[in-house]
């Protein structure tokens, strides 16, 4: 048998999810300089996860990662699967068997619950669903959003919530020539939205928003930021925190609310409040959402460690929608073992482990490895050292010949299974552009995957 890894005999890895810890998985495998083959399989018809689905459409610049993505998929020794969901289409064992190597990349596709009553009444949303419906994803495509109400609540400090906010926030014409989809675009053309409450359990030293994305609330055409300056007094662990030199991002977006709680009131149309120290403790409402009842809090512990206690004094926002975005979680894939706990793949350095033992020749990259932290450049450093394990490992795999595309393809046209190939990805695109251009967008994105399909069929 020859060496794995040489040109008689190249090492084949499939990768399940084309986010971007599945590109910079891949872009690491062809830099490793071995002879390989790279075996993507996606869910979508479109590539690219959470650079296509989860940005939000405002943020184009945000997106130009997919240029790199595109490079990488040109490459002679990848190829791209689209349409095909593993687990349902093709299982975990076929991908081994076909395979020397398996990476899951499969990201964070669901949330964390507040486990509070009330949170699945009716006018209570994940922000998961609301991104997941203006980016045009096809599983939220049909999603309906109550939009009639003035007062709108988002849970949670991080950019999600930012996004979400933002989104709510902007006036039509300051999203008309962004990718956002059209369905989107006319039903918040419709809002009604006025107030927007952006609510944290902790403090303003603890809000997860990074500097950049909180300040483009103060550049917002229609609408004021608004913060209390009374919730910006802190405490002595808080202060401390924003005294270390490893907090800088917290010290800049507190001194952004600094600056946003001495703006004058100005006579915008809209206002996203940012509000702290406060934690939902009910959805209430006559068959939907009417009021949040929100706990004050009080921060406890070191520096850097302080979390929420709550007071026992609560009060009361009347609302008639509200967003949960406190963070996702990934979701387990039949055949995988998984920690419901934190909802990630078991394992030690991106080798999967089952029962304290690692599952020979399965891998994980991304935030199914390691939960849903970072920005789209993490992803990169924890692909590379997840790429390092396995070719640590290389002299222990299996290096027997496996059949790689051929065999994946064979069992997909067994199953009449319509895969897509990055050809056809590409025509797809090329449509998307097209339309886009005479409403002066980057593209309109196909929403449904029945007409992604049609363009190729
Ligand atoms: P995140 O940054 O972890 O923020 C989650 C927020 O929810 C935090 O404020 C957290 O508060 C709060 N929270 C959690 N559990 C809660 C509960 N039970 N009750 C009330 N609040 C709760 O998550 P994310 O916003 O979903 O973002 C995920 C990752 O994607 C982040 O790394 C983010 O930076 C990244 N992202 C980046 C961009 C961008 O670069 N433009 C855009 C979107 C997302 P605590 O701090 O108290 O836990």
């Amino acid at each position: 048998m020859s060496q794995l890894g040489t040109t008689d005999n190249p090492l084949l890895v499939a990768i399940v999810g084309s986010g971007p810890s599945g590109f910079y998985a891949t872009e690491a495998l062809i830099k490793s300089g071995l002879a390989v083959k790279i075996n993507m399989l996606e869910r979508l018809p479109a590539p690219y996860g959470l650079v296509r689905n989860g940005v939000a459409p405002d943020h184009q610049k945000l997106k130009q990662a997919i240029l790199l993505y595109y490079k990488i998929a040109e490459s002679e020794q990848f190829s791209f699967l689209g349409n095909v969901t593993v687990g349902r289409d093709l299982t975990v064992e076929e991908l081994r068997h076909t395979h020397h190597a398996v990476i899951f990349t499969y990201g964070a596709e669901s949330d964390r619950k507040l486990g509070i009553p009330g949170e699945d009444l009716s006018g209570s949303y994940t922000a998961t669903e609301f991104v997941g419906w203006y980016n045009g994803h096809p599983d939220y495509r049909n999603r309906e959003f109550d939009l009639t109400h003035e007062v709108a609540v988002i849970i949670g400090q991080g950019n999600v919530a930012a996004d979400v906010a933002r989104i709510l926030a902007k006036t039509v014409d300051e999203l008309k020539h962004t990718d956002i989809a059209q369905h989107a675009l006319d039903a918040l053309a419709e809002s009604k939205i006025r107030d927007i409450h952006v609510i944290g359990r902790r403090g303003p030293a603890q809000a997860k928003f990074t500097p950049k994305e909180l300040r483009e609330f103060g550049e917002l055409v229609d609408c004021d930021p608004v913060v209390n300056p009374d919730d910006l007094v802190l405490n002595e662990a808080s202060k401390a925190e924003l005294a270390d030199k490893s907090n800088a991002g917290n010290l800049k977006v507190y001194d952004l609310f600094k600056e946003f709680s001495e703006r004058p009131p100005s006579n915008k149309k809209k206002c996203c409040h940012f509000r702290f120290l406060l934690g939902p403790v009910e959805l209430a409402g006559d068959g939907r959402l009417q009021k949040v009842i929100l706990e004050k809090n009080a921060l406890a512990g070191e520096p850097m460690k302080q979390s929420a206690r709550g007071t026992g004094e609560t009060l009361e926002l009347a609302a008639g929608i509200l967003f949960r975005s406190i963070g996702y979680r990934g979701v387990p894939l039949p055949g995988l073992p998984f920690d419901e706990k934190r909802g990630v793949i078991p394992n030690t350095d991106g080798r999967i482990m089952e029962n304290g033992a690692v599952i020979p020749r399965l891998y994980t990259a991304g935030w199914i490895k390691r939960g849903p932290t970072g920005i789209i450049g993490t992803n990169r450093a924890d692909s590379v050292a997840t790429v390092e394990s396995l070719l640590a490992d290389l002299n222990t795999l299996d290096a027997s010949n496996k059949t790689g595309l051929h065999g994946l393809v064979s069992l997909l046209d067994e199953r009449k299974v319509r895969y897509v190939t990055f050809a056809e990805w590409k025509k797809i695109d090329s449509r998307e552009v097209e339309l886009g251009k005479p409403k002066g967008k980057p593209r309109e994105k196909f929403t449904y995957v029945r007409e992604m399909l049609e363009i190729i069929n």
